[in-house]
């Protein structure tokens, strides 16, 4: 069977920290509420299972500014630790979990957060609330061999120099390892699937013009502007 191109069809990637490669990104998954104290501010108890949604490969954007997004009076941020898959399956062992890591990154969960409380109060999808065009900005991909202590790394992110969120990945009600396996039970993982893994408390509005910074201890740091 001969193949076809549509020209100016772009597969979207991510580079990696260090090298000239890119990461090409499959599909992106996400994990709702993996901290007790956002979920507490959320409305929940913090003891719920995290809920899985999903974004468009093309909603990373690795881009300085990012741009405002329509249809929102209220968009927030979400600070996450990215996990970067360079293999998959099904039903992954948490054991087994690890092995499928290439690398990870630091991401804001762009939310339109009034669509998402409508969304919630009518038992409706997140779709818009969530997977719009370039709510995933995204830092370079650090190979797993080169980043630190992941599992037990400061997570941060502030707004024009004022911190917003600050809180710890061993924080996370399910670890990296566990989403992988969990992940796993419901969707044939591959190479190129990212993971965003839920952000600490602290979540809150940005407006045009500011300036986000995040970072993540020895994983990296993200910055861009809302414009
Ligand atoms: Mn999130």
């Amino acid at each position: 069977m001969s193949g076809w191109v549509i020209q100016g069809a772009v597969v979207p990637s991510v580079p990696v920290l260090g090298t000239e490669d890119r990461f090409p990104v499959r599909r992106i998954f996400c994990v709702g509420q993996n901290y007790a104290d956002h979920a507490r501010e959320m409305g929940s108890s913090g003891r719920e299972t995290p809920v899985f949604f999903d974004k468009p490969a093309d909603a990373v954007t690795t881009a300085p500014e990012v741009p405002y997004p329509p249809a929102t009076g209220n968009l927030h941020h979400e600070v996450e630790l990215v996990v970067a898959l360079a293999k998959g399956g099904r039903n992954v062992s948490s054991e087994a979990a690890a092995e499928c890591v290439f690398g990870y990154a630091v991401g804001v969960d762009l939310t339109r957060r009034d669509l998402q409380a409508e969304a919630k109060k009518g038992g409706k999808p997140w779709t818009a609330a969530k997977g719009f065009d370039h709510s995933a900005p995204i830092s370079p991909i650090c190979p797993r061999e080169r980043a630190g202590a992941v599992h037990q790394a400061a997570i941060s992110l502030a707004v024009n120099g004022l911190m917003r969120q600050q809180g710890n990945t061993s924080e996370m009600i399910w670890s990296v390892a566990e989403v992988i396996a969990e992940l796993s039970r419901l969707f044939e993982l591959k190479a190129g699937d990212l993971v965003f893994t839920g952000t600490p408390a602290g979540v809150g509005p940005l407006e045009r013009g500011d300036v986000v910074g995040s970072r993540i201890e020895g994983v990296g740091t993200l910055a861009f502007t809302i414009v």
